[in-house]
């Protein structure tokens, strides 16, 4: 059995604020620790209930997608990391060989409260994603993406938050909730040790209700229809720039909403992140 585990560092147990995700946090490196460690305990977990390879993809933005510490990781794994990575800096290396897609460390989205450090892709830029007119989160779109190849989704571990969301797309998802929100920033915390403890144990048990076919994937429904809002508006010169150059998107009169369709996830999670360019560097939109 084969497990794609994709691991992100704000649901990692023991991370409670913005400043644990970022380089100069005070509890960054300590961050690091914690994420490498739920890692070794989700495939600790899956090895004992017989899984037999895990491809480990780095999925936190900070430092460029390297945050592991891969002195600590189980040597065992291969890790995909670092970026731009030829196309979809998520789910790079899943394809239908794969029998189960982790999700470990995960966060809640955008329109969630609370949620530990709850974002939809770009905290800075974004204010909301919406996929088919309702918030989704960054968890909805790997399951969706890992569902067009046909791979379900088996385990979630982060906050209270994002694992009640996981559990409402991933029927018969395994979850490990090492935090209980409070607001953004607060939590009442599992400390990371017997956290490990209870990743480890959630793994075994998805790596045996995937091997009994007890996990169904959510249902694709494409063309997936988007919209992200942002925080601040872009200008009436980068809109008509983008209607332009990028008429993949439709911005709103008000500038402050980005919609457009795609008939593939990984695509559309793609899409979505690069609005955060077009917002953040209109020189460039107007450049092209
Ligand atoms: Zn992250």
């Amino acid at each position: 059995m084969r497990i794609y585990l994709s691991v992100d560092m704000e649901g990692v147990s023991g991370v409670t604020r913005w400043a644990d995700v970022v380089t100069r946090g005070q509890d960054y490196q300590a961050a690091r620790r914690w994420m490498t460690g739920d890692v070794n305990a989700a495939v600790a977990g899956a090895r004992a209930a017989g899984a037999t390879e895990v491809v480990v993809e780095e999925n936190h933005g900070t430092e460029m997608l390297c945050n592991l510490l891969l002195d600590e990781i189980d040597a065992d794994v291969d890790v995909v990391r670092g970026q731009p990575r030829g196309g979809a800096t998520t789910m790079w290396a899943l394809d239908g060989s794969f029998d189960a897609v982790f999700l470990v460390g995960h966060h809640a989205s955008a329109g969630d409260y609370p949620g530990i450090c709850a974002h939809t892709i770009s905290h800075t830029h974004y204010k909301d994603v919406r996929l088919g007119g309702r918030s989704v989160s960054e968890g909805e779109m790997f399951a969706l993406a890992a569902a067009q190849y046909g791979v379900p989704t088996a385990l979630i571990t982060g906050d209270d938050v994002v694992c009640g969301i996981l559990q409402k797309c991933c029927p018969g998802i395994e979850t490990a909730v090492v935090k209980q929100a409070v607001s953004r920033e607060a939590a009442r915390v599992v400390p990371p040790a017997r956290a490990q403890v209870i990743i480890r144990d959630a793994a075994a048990r998805a790596v045996e209700r995937v091997r009994a076919g007890a996990v169904d994937a959510p249902e694709p429904d494409p063309p997936f229809a988007f919209e992200v809002e942002l925080r601040e508006p872009v200008t009436d010169e980068v809109r008509a720039a983008v209607a332009r150059r990028f008429p993949e998107f439709w911005v709103s009169a008000d500038g402050r909403v980005f919609a457009f369709s795609a008939d593939e996830m990984g695509l559309a999670f793609r899409m979505a992140a690069i609005v955060q360019f077009l917002a953040e560097q209109p020189e460039r939109v107007r450049a092209y």
